[in-house]
């Protein structure tokens, strides 16, 4: 497994901004845009891909901003062979290119009804172009592994011959194999010039095949934030990073403990949700249930842990149902800070399997009311509601209007939404806002019972800061069980944050 611990830094071309916007229904504007540069940069990323520059106004805009925003990383533009498209990039002042041509005869007849040699002829006059005005020139192959592969490396050695910097083969629709991967990099590595893999997940092979091209000789990895991108997507950063440095002990110059938070951050801005059970930044990644698994995890989290979640940045999240143990329920405790004698624990246990015969699951709100009750800690809700009023039909916006007394004063405050639940949530978010920054991060009903009069769960995921909790409310009224759930929410959060503080 050191094959490639004798090879110089590995470097990272990230793509988020370009590959990964091109997700169905992604649209980032410049604020966003920013963000995740600022994320990627402090990370620790070499290249950030910011964008085609000839998409839009509002693309070059967003590239600009990027490009004046004084980063560490290089900052490059996508590019057709087309010296129009460079110019727009020059203009938006960028490091580099990324100037990517077909070269499968599938793409270059079907999509650019070309031939085999101008295609050639395009890459170098545009590679020339670019490299007289300044720019460093990444020649990219799109659809290479689809492409005659002498061709291919005959186009390479125009490129560098033109003066491309750097050369990129691209996996663009995700059907190479580790072992292909390793025998095609292996040969183009011998070019002479410094190699960018750049892989897609349509097989679930792209982290693999990804790593099979670094250890054949490939120094760059194209990457995207939490693998997003067309249809499944692109190689992920925090799969790769975190492969190379706990299974190939590389260090790879990235930060971490930060992988986390820029993944929140892109999931929020996109809007694209992670699989539960996605690597390194899915809801379960270190999440563990109750039993056996925890008695281990108690004795040593090395043992059904392959990292610790605090190398990425993240926490431990024990679930706890009927079968819960001493040993869950206190390694949950021990999350959340809270010590208890054995007496204050097995009252503790018994409360929580008697909820889990109920049939529920005991979240992280009821396992610390729990607590509180046990060790009789009175805590005063520090958001209470007072009035709730709700407008909605088919021809009215659906709007809301709240009191709620805070911190012992009254807010009164309006909020319009999707519909009724959004309207009251946006109210209530408006109301404290100011004082306590909340977003609902994710929302889910269950039925109890059947029928229209059944009573209706609500779970809320909310976060402040980089926190996050669970919270839940029960109701006949759908509404009032959600305003339940996310002032759960709210005044565990505000409290939880309030102790940090005094801790301090
Ligand atoms: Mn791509």
């Amino acid at each position: 497994m050191r094959g490639i611990a004798l090879l110089g830094r590995i470097r990272f071309l990230d793509t988020t901004l370009r590959d990964g916007e091109q997700t169905p229904g992604v649209s980032l504007d410049t604020e966003e845009k920013l963000a995740i540069a600022r994320g990627l940069d402090a990370l620790g990323v070499q290249v950030i891909e910011a964008g085609s520059a000839m998409t839009s106004e509002g693309e070059r805009q967003s590239i600009k901003a990027i490009s004046a925003s004084g980063l560490n990383a290089e900052i490059c533009s996508y590019v057709r062979a087309l010296t129009a498209d460079v110019d727009t990039a020059l203009n938006c002042d960028v490091d580099s290119v990324h100037l990517v041509v077909p070269v499968s005869d599938l793409h270059i007849e079907c999509k650019l009804k070309s031939d085999r040699k101008s295609v050639i002829r395009r890459a170098v006059e545009v590679t020339e172009y670019a490299k007289d005005h300044g720019l460093i020139v990444e020649l990219s192959g799109e659809d290479a592994s689809r492409a005659d592969q002498d061709y291919l490396a005959s186009l390479y050695l125009a490129g560098i011959d033109a003066g491309a910097d750097r050369l990129a083969f691209c996996d663009t629709v995700g059907v190479l194999v580790p072992e292909v991967t390793t025998e095609v990099f292996g040969r183009l590595s011998r070019l002479g010039a410094p190699l960018s893999v750049h892989c897609h997940n349509d097989f679930g092979m792209a982290t693999a095949n990804t790593i099979a091209a670094l250890r054949a000789g490939a120094t760059t990895a194209h990457v995207t934030v939490n693998g997003i991108g067309e249809r499944a997507g692109n190689t992920s950063l925090e799969e790769v990073v975190m492969t190379l440095e706990s299974l190939y002990k590389i260090d790879t110059g990235i930060k971490c403990q930060d992988i986390y938070q820029l993944s929140r951050l892109v999931s929020r801005m996109t809007g694209l949700p992670l699989a539960t059970n996605k690597a390194i930044v899915g809801e379960n990644a270190f999440t563990h249930e109750a039993g056996i698994h925890v008695h281990g995890l108690l004795a040593d989290t090395k043992t059904y842990e392959p990292i610790h979640p605090e190398t990425v940045g993240r926490k431990r999240r024990i679930v706890l149902g009927k079968h819960a143990g001493r040993a869950s329920v206190e390694l949950a405790l021990r999350e959340f800070g809270i010590g208890v004698t054995d007496e204050q624990l097995a009252r503790i246990v018994t409360r929580v399997k008697e909820l889990g015969d109920k049939g529920k699951r005991v979240s992280d709100a009821d396992l610390q009311t729990i607590a509180d009750t046990v060790l009789s800690i009175q805590k005063e809700p520090k958001v209470k509601l007072q009035e709730l009023t709700v407008v909605a039909g088919n021809t009215v916006t659906p709007t809301a209007s709240v009191k709620i007394q805070l911190n012992g004063s009254d807010r009164l405050e309006a909020g319009v939404g999707v519909g009724p639940v959004d309207a009251a949530i946006n109210a209530i978010r408006r109301a404290i806002s100011g004082v306590a920054d909340v977003r609902l991060e994710e929302y889910h009903v269950d039925a109890i019972t059947g029928g229209t009069n059944a009573l209706v769960e609500v779970w809320v995921t909310m976060a402040m800061a980089d926190r996050r909790i669970t919270a839940r409310g029960a109701d006949a009224d759908i509404i009032i069980a959600s305003v339940e759930a996310v002032l759960e929410g709210i005044n565990r959060l505000m409290r939880l944050e309030e102790e940090d503080r005094l801790n301090v």
